[in-house]
């Protein structure tokens, strides 16, 4: 890696830590579904010098001097945005998806008020009520849930809505392999009076290139991070729809001020570019295969998975993402031997809970896995039945282990696992097969 060399003249420390990122990244399988490769365009805007700018307020009306030219990044970004998704209001300041959805809280309810969202251990996100989460402190929280398929209980939905009369109302989540029912949602919305906020920090990329549905024509609201499938710098965006004004005209104000005095300050000029830079490339014919193929590859990864003896949480996926239930494998509780044989294998995925978890949101027994990265590294239909047998053979190589009961028995026997797992020569075989493999995939800050 040369590509930091001020870094390395002067914080060897730092740079060596960031050259063994850059090669973790590098030679394993990236199968986060949460994460991509950003380009080199919106690494230089991250780098840049607007990072040096204050700039609290919004374009023509700001707190300091010298703004004129943030003042036409941040309206470029506006109006890419506004053009991309095809919404007549948006913010692009929110510092990333978490802070972009506590400002939608802060626009439409009072603390206090009762809000819903999915479940966490259901795929949903902390911040859409979990109770673990600020948004659950400040407001009440009425979560739902997925059935025993993994779809959205809509009868639920509607009954705990008619019950509580919700403010506001999320639709998105973080693990779902599902497509979402937008109008759905909008018709319950309506019925209760809530708002309906549309939550696509997962599938914004796909939306952009007509691979999945978009939320504008039935939510009031929708955020989105810009760093998931979008594939831009690490950041968020709230948008208000025609519907949105349509029920309150001051939407897109109230939100404006929810971020800014409401909950931050000056916002990310350098990020801000670089979304603008991002939007650019996902207007492109070549995103719009991107996200085509985001789905095509998913669905060749469900098929070798399970041709390869996996169980997949829905049989299948509608999106970017496949939950794997372990339980056929381990019994309850084994997301964590399998993310860990995963990670010594030399692919990163994170443990996750499955519909009706038989185990704990601590303890899951399953693993989320996504294409949006490898597909950015130009992987195709052919090289995910390669990962598939890959995933099943890391997993199959670790089967005899099970979750002990009792905390203390389970801490100490993980850890023993970890270390084996470690050690692996199986696993270890994987991973040098992997490391080869990826050779034939550049990354897109090291092409030419
Ligand atoms: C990732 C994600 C967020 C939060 O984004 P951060 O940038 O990590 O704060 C919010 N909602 C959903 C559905 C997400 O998947």
């Amino acid at each position: 890696m040369h590509a930091y060399p001020r870094i390395k003249k002067q914080d060897p420390k730092i740079y060596k830590m960031i050259e063994r990122e850059w090669d973790r990244q590098a030679d394993g399988l990236e199968l986060i579904p949460s994460e991509n490769y950003t380009s080199p365009a919106v690494m230089e805007a991250m780098g840049s010098i607007l990072t040096n700018k204050y700039s609290e307020g919004y374009p023509g009306r700001r707190y300091y001097g010298g703004n004129e030219f943030i003042d036409e990044i941040e309206q470029e970004a506006i109006d890419r945005t506004k053009k991309i998704f095809g919404v007549p209001y948006a913010n692009v300041q929110p510092y990333s998806g978490s802070p972009a959805n506590l400002a939608v809280y802060v626009a439409t309810c009072k603390p206090g008020d009762t809000v819903m969202g999915l479940n966490l251990p259901d795929g949903g996100h902390l911040t859409h009520g979990w109770k673990y989460s600020a948004t659950a402190q400040f407001y009440k929280s009425v979560p739902y849930h997925v059935r025993q398929d993994g779809r959205v209980d809509m009868e639920e939905v509607r009954a705990l809505a008619l019950e509580h009369k919700p403010k506001l109302i999320w639709v998105g989540a973080t693990a779902y392999p599902y497509q979402y029912d937008y109008a759905a949602f909008a018709k319950i919305a309506d019925e209760v009076g809530a708002f309906l906020a549309a939550d696509i920090a997962h599938v914004a990329g796909l939306i952009v290139a007509s691979a999945h549905p978009s939320p504008v024509p039935h939510a009031h609201i929708v955020t989105t991070t810009t760093h998931k499938t979008l594939r831009g710098p690490r950041g968020g965006i709230i948008m208000t729809t025609d519907r949105g004004i349509k029920k309150d005209a001051e939407l897109a104000s109230r939100i404006d001020k929810a971020i800014i005095p409401g909950l931050q300050g000056g916002p990310h000029n350098h990020q801000t570019a670089a979304i603008a830079i991002a939007l650019k490339e996902a207007a492109t014919p070549a995103f719009r295969s991107y996200g085509k193929q985001i789905i095509k590859n998913a669905k060749a990864l469900a098929d070798s998975l399970k041709t390869n003896g996996m169980t997949l949480v829905s049989g299948g996926t509608e999106n970017h993402l496949i939950l794997l239930d372990l339980v056929p494998i381990f019994g309850a509780g084994g997301g964590h031997f399998a993310s860990d044989a995963l990670e010594a294998a030399g692919m990163t995925a994170n443990k996750n809970t499955i519909p009706k978890d038989p185990s704990s949101a601590f303890y899951p027994s399953g693993v989320r896995i996504g294409t949006p990265a490898i597909t950015t590294r130009g992987m195709k239909e052919k090289d995910m039945k390669k990962v598939g047998e890959w995933i099943a053979r890391a997993i199959h190589a670790i089967q005899e282990y099970r979750l002990p009961e009792g905390k203390d028995a389970r801490v100490a026997y993980l850890a023993q696992c970890k270390k084996e797992i470690f050690r692996n020569k199986e696993l270890l075989k994987i991973r040098a097969e992997i490391k080869t493999f990826c050779k034939k995939f550049v990354l897109p800050h090291t092409a030419r």
